[in-house]
């Protein structure tokens, strides 16, 4: 029986269309779902938008649309992403779906013993959808947006989460609860030492309508993030669906850090509550900026994927999100920066590799060589690095492997063996094959197409010729044309 994979990204928000940061959220997802099924694990990768709450019904009013309409348009962004990504989702929801509405009841009323109604008056901050308290927020600024919170006074549901503080820490200081990075565990742990708060989950109609209706109260819906934790579920069918019984827990969810305190926190306790079992990990990433500032229109240094796709290719623009922002913290984008790593390290690096090798065999032997010994390079630190989910670790550990065949060809030289020794000269042009598709093989859930690209041109010990270059060379890139269009 193969393991069960179970991952998924946070859901969406779709009051505007997706971002760099999104896009290496799906490609992280992408990386676990892919090398998971490599191993033989049966993988379930769900992804998805997140479509209710205040801020997009102020959005749909800005652009003259119902808020259905308007989220119709937005998730349909988000979804064609996941495919110009070459992103393996296996399943994509919508906060919207009938089915996860009715999923998002259900766990309502799992709950419903730590739901109480009371009266509140809070901050709130329309662009995180989120309750801040006096003490977090003392001069009512949110911490993110830095705008202004907006005081607001109704009559609510809540959740006893402050009931499950204790619960909730020693999941996660055991690591039943595992958070990918430490510093990360370091923080929610510090703010579950101050304990936990109970927290509003349903809205006043009179106050939003955009929302799932609370299960016996005409009068109410939910809390926008009460719904969309939800989401994690509802793609499996809780409460009754056989793919829940499956593939619940999560194994792993990937979040932003900016939502750490919902998933580390709140969603745990509703699970809790819910006599559910909670999820088994957390991998928290960073954000990414622009030339060292935060990605804004004004500034005028928004870069969107699919500019980094036309200029370079889809593996190129995973390769740089991959390895060139840190997987345990936030980093920059420059188109400097990925002109240099698109020339050197997959053109020079890896491309030239692949080219040379193949010309040699045909120039020596015709194009064939016959059988390829199999993979001999250690990649235990590889494995380490993907179980930590330190993916620009892992590629490191690839390239070492490309710089090594690098080396040996010219330390080698076929072209001197050719004229001196064509028994070496096979060795040497055989083992640079089966180096060459060990890369392939440790690359797939990196750069899938150019994985594949290896291995076909090196099929069966045969060159094949008709795959061309990996990555050919771009021209001097002309940096304000492509910031202008975007
Ligand atoms: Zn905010």
């Amino acid at each position: 029986m193969a393991n069960k994979f179970y991952v998924t990204t946070a859901s969406a928000y779709t009051n505007a269309g997706p971002h760099i940061g999104y896009a290496m959220e799906l490609i992280q997802g992408d990386v676990m779902a892919r090398y998971r099924r490599q191993q033989g694990d049966d993988v379930r990768y769900v992804t998805g938008t997140d479509e209710h709450g205040t801020k997009i019904k102020r959005s749909a009013d800005a652009a003259g649309k119902t808020p259905k309409a308007f989220t119709d348009e937005v998730s349909q962004l988000f979804r064609d992403l996941a495919p110009a990504l070459n992103v393996s989702t296996d399943q994509f929801v919508r906060s919207t779906d009938p089915a996860h509405e009715k999923t998002a009841q259900a766990l309502w009323k799992a709950c419903a013993e730590d739901i109480y109604k009371a009266s509140y008056e809070g901050w709130y901050c329309v662009g995180c959808e989120t309750f801040y308290t006096a003490i977090d927020v003392p001069n009512h600024i949110c911490p993110i947006h830095k705008t202004k919170l907006e005081k607001i006074a109704e009559e609510n549901y809540f959740f006893k989460l402050s009931a499950y503080t204790s619960q909730v820490k020693e999941l996660i200081a055991t690591d039943k609860l595992k958070i990918y990075p430490r510093t990360r565990k370091n923080e929610i742990m510090a703010l579950l030492e101050q304990g936990l708060e109970d927290i509003s989950i349903s809205r006043d109609k009179k106050q939003l309508t955009w929302g799932v209706p609370v299960p016996g109260d005409d009068n109410q819906v939910m809390y926008v993030w009460f719904d969309a934790l939800g989401f994690y579920i509802s793609a499996l069918g809780y409460p009754n669906g056989a793919d829940f019984a499956k593939y619940w827990p999560a194994d792993i969810q990937i979040v932003g850090k900016d939502i750490l305190r919902h998933h580390a926190a709140i969603w745990p306790a509703m699970l809790l509550s819910a006599g559910i079992e909670p999820q088994h990990a957390l991998y928290v990433h960073g954000f990414i900026s622009s030339g060292g500032h935060k990605m804004s229109k004004s500034l005028g240094n928004v870069v969107a994927p699919v500019q980094v796709i036309d200029r370079y290719g889809v593996d190129a623009l995973r390769y740089y999100l991959l390895k060139e922002i840190p997987s345990e913290s936030d980093g920059d984008f420059t188109w400097e920066r990925m002109e240099t790593v698109y020339n050197t390290e997959l053109a020079n690096d890896l491309g030239n590799l692949v080219q040379r090798v193949a010309v040699m065999i045909t120039k020596y032997f015709g194009g064939q060589l016959g059988e390829i010994p199999a993979h001999s390079h250690d990649a235990s630190a590889f494995e380490f690095a993907m179980n930590s989910y330190r993916f620009d670790r892992a590629i490191d550990e690839i390239w070492e492997l490309v710089r090594g065949a690098n080396q040996y060809i010219e330390a080698e030289k076929p072209w001197v063996l050719a004229k001196t020794d064509t028994t070496q000269l096979a060795y040497v042009l055989r083992q640079a094959v089966s180096d060459l598709t060990q890369i392939a093989s440790l690359l797939l859930p990196f750069l899938p197409g150019t994985s594949a690209k290896i291995l076909a041109t090196f099929k069966d010990g045969k060159v094949d010729h008709s795959i061309g270059l990996l990555f050919p060379k771009a021209d001097t890139i002309e940096t304000q044309d492509i910031e202008i269009k975007g």
